[in-house]
């Protein structure tokens, strides 16, 4: 029997597991390695609070790509949501714990599914520290010891911790006052009042960490520092559709006319009182195809130039924590510096942080307690310490894209390339690894969609591989 093995069971590995076993119409052997506690959830859909909310609104936070309002009708159907306005509820934002219970359900209906159809699955608590590619098969070390051998294996380890920004003196980074992983409730907890927290990084985690805090009764400042400390935005036009901008995309539009006819429509809409988000939004479906059409010095310069502009405006929070985020800052308590850190020093009072601040063009000296690193998943997989895929590509098993962005694969077989470009045939990787693929391929928007993808090509796979096999006897 066919051996699948998936490496992570996050939202990517969980639903990459439920497509093929739903559509396998023949026993086989699934394993998916990861810890238990994220299983099925991942980093994202296990937050520490329940205050952490979804970026995305119900509606369109569906797990399968051919059912858009299966997450809503599920949320619907739930006991506490039975009286509640189905249209408010489609576009409200709901907690991410609450979207880990809707993918342990889908997983338990799947388990079911896969008994029915006699297909083996396994769920190993444990994680995978080597990998090998031999003539037919991949081989995997667990931290446990264990060795396992599959015909195909998939890659789907998602969003690494942060890493740390370089410093004068690294020594810092061992600090216990510093927390890599802002993930973890021990990042916000047992902090005294009387000095500030220092949050590196100015998005959507910077926001859960601060809401985390505030959870954990924290009533001292809080400082954020960025390279361009821009104002993280709302999403002030739910529902707008602007279609006006995708009507004139043409293929192989160069990144400077691109950037030009976007001005000129954010130009129009605000002309009508209405912010830039429905034209940055209207691009979404088009994102990976412009990305694929540019040439490595038009990413050089997009990743250079404009990459954090892109960032605020296509990752925004609802509207009542943007006026958490504002009120914070208007009382003081929250102060939002763009600036770089230069050096990070401790003593056994304090943390001291030399920073140049962007603004004032000054060095500024800031005493904290503790640091937390909010910058978000780290792409470069030769700076994630203790990992396969940092051994993958010493060993020349697979590469990195020029921008280390994420793992060299084709986009649609989904298997990974060795150094000289050519295909694995028994290992795939998709998620955040496409990354320098694609750009976009982070969000459940197009995770669900290369989950199906990767199901149907591996049926496709497993089922030529049968008739040639049928052929040969
Ligand atoms: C804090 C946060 C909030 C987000 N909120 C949203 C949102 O509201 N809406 C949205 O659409 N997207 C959101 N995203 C984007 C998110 O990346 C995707 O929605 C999705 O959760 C990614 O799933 P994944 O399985 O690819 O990655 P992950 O969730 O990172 O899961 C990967 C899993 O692989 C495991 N793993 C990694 N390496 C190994 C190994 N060597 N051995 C074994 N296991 C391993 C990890 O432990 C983890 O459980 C959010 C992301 C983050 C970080």
């Amino acid at each position: 029997m066919n051996k699948i093995g998936i490496i992570g069971g996050g939202f990517t590995g969980t639903m990459t597991a439920v497509q093929l076993i739903t559509k396998s119409t023949a026993p086989f052997v699934i394993t998916i390695i990861n810890e238990r506690e994220t299983f099925n959830k991942g980093v994202a859909y296990n937050p520490y609070s329940d205050k952490h909310i979804l970026n995305v609104i119900t509606g369109k936070m569906s797990a399968y790509p051919d059912n858009p309002d299966h997450f809503l009708d599920w949320v619907m159907s739930r006991h506490e949501f039975q009286d509640r306005d189905k249209t408010l509820i489609a576009n409200s934002f709901l907690p991410r714990k609450l979207y880990g219970e809707y993918l342990t359900e889908i997983w338990a209906e799947t388990i079911k599914i896969a008994e029915s159809k006699g297909i083996d699955v396994n769920v190993i608590d444990s994680f995978v520290i080597d990998l090998d590619v031999n003539e037919n098969s991949v081989s995997l070390l667990l931290e446990n010891e264990n060795n396992l051998i599959f015909d195909e294996c998939i890659i789907a380890t998602g969003n690494q911790i942060p890493r740390n920004p370089a410093v004068i003196n690294n020594e810092f980074y061992k600090s216990k006052n510093y927390y890599q992983n802002p993930w973890l409730i021990d990042s916000v907890k047992n902090l005294k009042n009387d000095l500030p927290v220092l949050l590196i990084g100015n998005g959507l985690t910077m926001v859960d960490t601060v809401i985390g805090l505030l959870e954990q009764g924290f009533k001292g400042e809080i400082f954020s520092i960025s390279p361009n400390g821009f104002n993280i935005l709302p999403h002030r036009h739910n529902g707008l559709k602007y279609n006006k901008l995708t009507e004139e995309l043409t293929d192989n539009l160069s990144l400077f006319e691109l950037v030009r006819l976007v001005n000129r429509h954010i130009k129009t809409v605000r002309e009508y009182g209405v912010s830039a988000e429905p034209v940055i939004d209207s691009l979404r479906p088009h994102t990976q195809k412009i990305w694929k059409n540019f040439t490595d010095s038009e990413k050089e310069l997009f990743m250079s130039r404009l990459r954090h502009l892109w960032g605020v405006a296509r990752h925004r929070i609802p509207l009542h924590m943007h006026d958490k985020i504002q009120k914070l800052q208007i009382e003081g308590r929250l102060h939002i510096n763009s600036g770089k850190i230069i050096d990070i020093t401790e003593s056994d009072k304090f943390v001291s942080v030399e920073y140049f601040n962007h603004h004032d063009h000054k060095m500024h000296t800031l005493n904290v307690s503790r640091i937390i690193n909010c910058t978000g998943p780290e792409t470069d997989l030769m700076n994630v310490e203790k990992s396969f895929l940092k051994n993958c590509l010493i060993k020349g098993i697979l590469t990195q894209d020029k921008l280390k962005l994420g793992i060299t694969a084709d986009t649609e077989t989904f298997q990974v390339l060795d150094p000289q470009g050519r295909p694995h045939t028994g290992l795939f990787t998709l998620g955040s690894n496409l990354k320098g693929e694609l750009w976009e391929s982070t969000a459940v928007n197009e995770l669900r969609g290369q989950a199906e993808k990767l199901a149907d090509k591996l049926k496709v796979a497993k089922h030529s591989q049968e008739v040639k096999n049928a052929e040969t006897l």
